[in-house]
């Protein structure tokens, strides 16, 4: 199998750094081919701005999402952009590991979705009509490929419990799993999460490595989380509001998980 690692953290010797090299490891030495995306290593360009197409469409105004389209269907991206999506292409897994700050991933990693996920790639897929409202959310470019997080955060896991301070895990990480892995097509598996880190010491770490090595050997048996599809029969459209019938006790990120 083929597997992109998407990274993002500044300090080669963190406790990240430590499980990026395992990961590396483990997947290969299980003969499973790997490419990397170590993004604070590649300095990676986080602003998405006009220098993200080598011929702009309107140069007196840019339009983030029709520039995007016109490089993206003219070959006109820049290296670093295209380069990443090809590496989308080639992967069958692809897992995204950091440290959660801010509740979300560092900015670097944004800033790599924004420009990497472009109009026509990841997002303006598929017709458009009464019955189809596009290829997004189970379908689209990346549809039959998988996806998987892995987060450290220094917060507790009760902290992040269903009735944690800093809200549930799964509410947290929804936009990412839903909004960015979900809607290009992606099948979301349920995160790897690391808490607590301040606690992290050789014991625990070893424990750790256990686990993530057994959630890395499965990862292509993994349930993904269940979301509904788009255009399964479930929403309305163009309201794109789950049908009256369909879990009307849930409301919220719940509800579109069956
Ligand atoms: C800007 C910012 C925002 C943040 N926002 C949040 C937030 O919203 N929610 C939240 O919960 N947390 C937050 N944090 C905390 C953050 O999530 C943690 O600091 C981070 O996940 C720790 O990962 P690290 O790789 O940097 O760990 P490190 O700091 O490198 O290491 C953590 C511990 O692991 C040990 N360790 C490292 N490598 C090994 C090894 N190989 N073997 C054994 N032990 C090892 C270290 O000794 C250390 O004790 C934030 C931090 C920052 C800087």
């Amino acid at each position: 199998m083929k597997v992109l690692l998407v990274y993002a953290h500044p300090e080669p010797k963190s406790l990240n750094g430590s499980l990026k090299n395992f990961t590396i490891q483990h997947l290969q030495n299980a003969g499973h081919e790997v490419q990397v995306s170590d993004l604070y290593a590649m300095n990676w360009k986080a602003a998405l701005d006009a220098n993200d197409s080598k011929s702009r469409l309107d140069k007196t105004y840019f339009d983030a999402s029709l520039d995007s389209q016109h490089a993206f269907k003219n070959g006109l991206q820049s290296d670093d952009i295209a380069l990443e999506q090809s590496k989308l292409l080639w992967a069958d897994t692809v897992i995204f590991q950091f440290p959660l700050w801010w509740f979300s991933m560092p900015a670097i990693m944004k800033g790599w979705v924004e420009r990497v996920y472009a109009y026509g790639f990841a997002y303006g897929v598929g017709e458009h009509n009464d019955s189809h409202w596009g290829d997004r959310y189970g379908e689209g470019t990346l549809a039959g490929k998988r996806a998987m997080l892995m987060v450290t955060a220094g917060g507790w896991q009760p902290h992040y419990s269903a009735r944690g301070i800093n809200g549930p895990i799964d509410d947290i990480l929804f936009p990412i799993h839903h909004g960015i892995l979900h809607y290009p097509g992606f099948d979301v598996l349920p995160p790897f999460v690391i808490y607590h880190t301040s606690k992290v010491n050789p014991d625990s770490y070893a424990t750790i490595c256990e686990k993530l090595g057994q959630r890395l050997d499965t990862l292509w048996s993994t349930t993904p989380i269940a979301f509904r599809q788009q255009n399964g029969g479930d929403y309305t459209i163009p309201d794109l509001t789950l049908k009256p019938d369909i879990a009307p006790e849930l409301t919220g990120f719940a509800a579109h998980i069956k």
